[in-house]
């Protein structure tokens, strides 16, 4: 069977030759697309693959130069979603060719700007010129073909942006570029590979996207917002350094790689700065991912991530930085301001391994006339299975208890989904979800993080709201907000 295949050639050094043939250390420019035509003429026809080659055009539909990869910007990004749009339907799959050097930003901006994609679109480049003798370029092609001209080799459909490398088939918005030398340039560490490209080709097509729903057309986003950064703390890092950065009236979004789960440090003037650029009149939005290569954010698990959680600053969970960027740029420049933080606390294209469902609770009581039970009723903005569960956390904010003293420990009791509570109901009800033990900062400034997983798990009534009611003992308290934030798996 044969299969027809859209070759986009967009520059990187897989399309390179030295500026002077004759000398090998010349430095590398790249290569016309007719000169690269003629070095890959025939590749895959063997195997049924027909491909054509196109270039990018720019916003005049003249033909840009081939580039290399350091010179793309968002711009480009939508350039090459457009070239994709204008020959989506008359192609089985795609190929970009792309430099390694930012392929994981494109890969990740074209997963986003891409919706109900429902052909295989891979990129892939090189470590060494497909001029070159020693070339990794013509192994890393034709497995690229061959994943995208599925129809022609009998694999399976891949219906999302991946990158093929080396041996590896990954998906695009999980990758990250780990490797100026090795064949094996890319990984992709908190997700494992789509496919596997060795002697034999082996796709787990358990892992991939699932297909889109039928009714459901493609199309392309056209939006990206530019007015973002991207940050590193560090050690000793200071507000100062900073300031213009985070209070510049233009910034719509930052991108702030934390250390380990989400932590910062401790400056109070630093957090101050990031809380005002959180929630001030022009408020930027700060997605946390985590500078580490594996693993993820999880804010408000220690002391120093809920400074940042409270500062009103997002948990990124696993996003790769180059994911947690084009998302960022996606969704501000696609949704109303209203909607960003939900958006971007959910999984949207495979790009991370969590939903957060914060479900926020109305105050209750007042200095002046406290509660001795507090209870309401929540709906998360999607499904929350009980197996899918992985983690439940309560925060009250602004709380105040009265009789305790500053310094002294209180408690509170937490029922999920139970009727017929009173103050006095003790902790060890069944019905009861979490007994919680705080120390009292004082009155409107003490907030209570607490892990309620086991109960809210044992507790929770699926596709029902999460009703809760909150006890302190006999003693009254008043509170200014709560939220039960749910960390639920998203596959
Ligand atoms: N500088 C090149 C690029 O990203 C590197 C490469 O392709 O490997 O375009």
């Amino acid at each position: 069977m044969k299969t027809r295949v859209y070759l986009l050639y967009t520059g990187g050094t897989v399309g390179m030759r030295p500026l002077d043939p004759g000398n090998p250390l010349s430095p590398l420019a790249p290569a016309s697309s007719q000169e690269l035509l003629e070095r890959i003429r025939g590749l895959g026809s063997e195997e049924g693959i027909e491909w054509e080659l196109g270039t990018l055009l720019d916003e005049d539909g003249l033909e840009l130069p081939p580039l290399d990869s350091a010179d793309l910007s968002a711009r480009h990004w939508v350039l090459m979603a457009e070239a994709i749009e204008r020959v989506y339907t008359d192609y089985d799959g795609f190929v970009v060719l792309h430099g390694t050097d930012t392929m994981a930003y494109t890969a990740s901006a074209l997963s986003f700007l891409l919706a109900n994609l429902a052909k295989p679109l891979v990129l892939t480049g090189a470590q060494r010129p497909i001029f070159a003798t020693r070339t990794d370029a013509r192994q890393n092609l034709i497995n690229a073909l061959y994943v995208a001209g599925y129809k022609a080799t009998g694999l399976a459909c891949v219906p999302e942006v991946t990158i093929c490398f080396g041996d590896a088939l990954l998906r695009g918005n999980r990758t990250r570029k780990v490797s100026t030398t090795a064949w094996q340039g890319f990984a992709s560490p908190n997700y494992p590979r789509l496919g596997h490209l060795g002697e034999q080709i082996r796709l787990f097509p358990d892992l991939v996207r699932a297909m889109p729903d039928e009714r459901a057309p493609f199309y392309v986003h056209r939006q990206l917002e530019e007015q973002v950064v991207d940050l590193t703390l560090f050690p000793g890092m200071h507000a100062s350094q900073l300031g213009s950065l985070l209070e510049h009236p233009e910034l719509r979004g930052v991108v702030l790689r934390a250390f380990g789960t989400g932590n910062a440090p401790g400056d109070s003037e630093l957090l101050e700065l990031i809380g005002r650029a959180a929630s001030g009149p022009d408020p930027k939005t700060i997605l946390t991912v985590t500078q580490c290569i594996e693993g993820q954010v999880e804010l408000g698990l220690y002391a120093s991530s809920s400074a940042l959680l409270e500062e009103g600053v997002i948990g990124g969970f696993d996003l790769t930085p180059e994911a947690a960027l084009a998302k960022l740029m996606w969704i501000l420049a696609n949704h109303d301001r209203s909607e960003v933080r939900t958006r971007l606390m959910l999984d949207q294209r495979g790009e991370q391994s969590y939903n957060l469902y914060e479900l926020t609770y109305p105050p209750a009581g007042r200095k002046s006339d406290p509660v001795d039970l507090a209870s309401a009723s929540a709906q998360p903005a999607g499904p929350v299975n009980r197996e899918r569960l992985v983690r439940a956390v309560l925060r009250i904010h602004g709380l105040g208890v009265s009789d305790v003293k500053r310094g002294e420990l209180f408690s509170l009791r937490l029922f999920v989904n139970s009727s017929g509570i009173k103050s006095d109901t003790p902790g060890d009800d069944a019905r009861c979800a979490a007994e919680v033990e705080a120390l009292y900062q004082g009155p409107g400034a003490t907030l209570v993080v607490a892990d309620v997983t086991d109960g809210v798990r044992r507790l929770m009534e699926e596709q029902r709201p999460f009703h809760l009611t909150l006890t302190a003992g006999r003693k009254q308290f008043w509170y200014r907000r709560l939220e039960l934030a749910l960390m639920v798996a998203s596959r």
